[in-house]
């Protein structure tokens, strides 16, 4: 068995979480598999981040220059899979990002490597990895396992893996090397990050959720909820039918077909708990439903239930605010 690698990811000069927890649970693999962890990390010069990184690894393998600063899928995968090529890992793990869903299908194909996506567990069975995905929309697990291979790659499910916040940390090398002079020309530039509009908000980051469902009844009532969660200091959510419905933008959504979320609270109002909605979820710290349908199977997942209108709740909450 073998090494286990993690290509980091980073974007505007942070390291994203998705890194964090993919080396979180590559530290666990890394026992069962006998092997080392390397961070492979890609980034502009003296982007500060090897420090950081070295703290959750046996050694951070660090290119930096200015043509790596942000993701570039020709250059990325020129790299890693040179990386790949010469150390030969037992196990590649990216995030199943934007950068991974772009990066690790060609890798696969440049190193001749199996590959498995979007897993949201990874597993040891005979000496191979085994991974488990969600296939359905959520709804069923599946166990994948590989053909024996010299190495297998896999992309990661962000908020799969949480690394509890005072995660063991070790102090790694930090091997820095020249990225190869013979790099080919990049076929894409990269050219602007784009904001996705005024107002907008990232719920995956967010500590306090206060999440709306379709029991919110009209657009109208979305304002009443809003003030709510502004009082109280929270990110307004939402599932997938007040997103249809035009009520609130996509990036408010949760579930399988939005955002995986986790918070440290997440107050779901008028949410029946459809198993695509509560898929994205599982990360969160509490869950404190509110419904009027006590049998709701929100309630199966929630830690706190109140079976009650919601706005009853809200106006009682909002009384208890200053
Ligand atoms: C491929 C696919 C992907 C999907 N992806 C997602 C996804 O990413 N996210 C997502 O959320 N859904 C997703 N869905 C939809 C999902 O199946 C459910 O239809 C959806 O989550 C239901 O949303 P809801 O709970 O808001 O609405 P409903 O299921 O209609 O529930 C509304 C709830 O509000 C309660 N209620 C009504 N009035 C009040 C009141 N005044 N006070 C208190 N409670 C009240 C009702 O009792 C009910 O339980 C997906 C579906 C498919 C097929």
């Amino acid at each position: 068995m073998g090494d286990i690698y993690v290509v980091a990811e980073h974007r505007k000069g942070e390291i994203r979480d998705i890194t964090f927890e993919m080396l979180f649970k590559a530290r666990e693999l890394c026992q069962t598999f006998s092997g080392r962890l390397t961070v492979l990390l890609l980034a502009g010069k003296a982007s500060g981040f090897a420090d950081e990184l070295a703290k959750r690894a046996d050694r951070v393998l660090v290119f930096e220059d200015d043509r790596l600063e942000t993701f570039n899928s020709d250059l990325y995968k020129e790299m890693v899979s040179r990386v790949i090529q010469e150390e030969q890992p037992f196990l590649t793990l990216m995030g199943h990002t934007s950068w991974g869903m772009d990066l690790a299908p060609a890798l696969s194909i440049t190193t001749g490597l199996p590959l498995a996506t979007d897993c949201v567990d990874i597993r040891e069975s005979g000496g191979r990895p085994v991974v488990i995905r969600q296939i359905y929309s959520g709804k069923v697990f599946s166990r994948v396992s590989f053909k024996e291979s010299p190495g297998y790659l896999i992309t990661v499910r962000s908020g799969a893996f949480l690394p509890p916040e005072d995660a063991e940390t070790t102090p790694g090398e930090i091997e820095r090397r020249d990225v190869p002079a013979d790099l080919p020309e990049a076929r894409r530039t990269f050219v602007q990050f784009v904001e996705t509009g005024a107002g907008e908000i990232d719920i995956t980051q967010a500590d306090f959720l206060v999440s709306i469902g379709r029991g919110v009844g009209e657009e109208e009532n979305i304002a009443v909820i809003r003030e709510l969660a502004d009082k109280m200091g929270a990110t307004l959510s939402c599932s997938r039918p007040v997103v249809d419905r035009n009520w609130l933008p996509k990036f408010h959504q949760v579930g399988t077909s939005g955002k995986s979320v986790r918070p440290k609270i997440y107050l779901a109002l008028g949410i029946s708990g459809a198993f695509q909605h509560v898929a994205g979820i599982t990360g969160a710290g509490t869950v404190i439903a509110v419904n009027k349908d006590r049998k709701a199977p929100i309630f199966r997942v929630a830690d706190y239930g109140v079976a009650d209108d919601l706005f009853k709740v809200a106006e009682a909450l909002k009384q208890q605010l200053p």
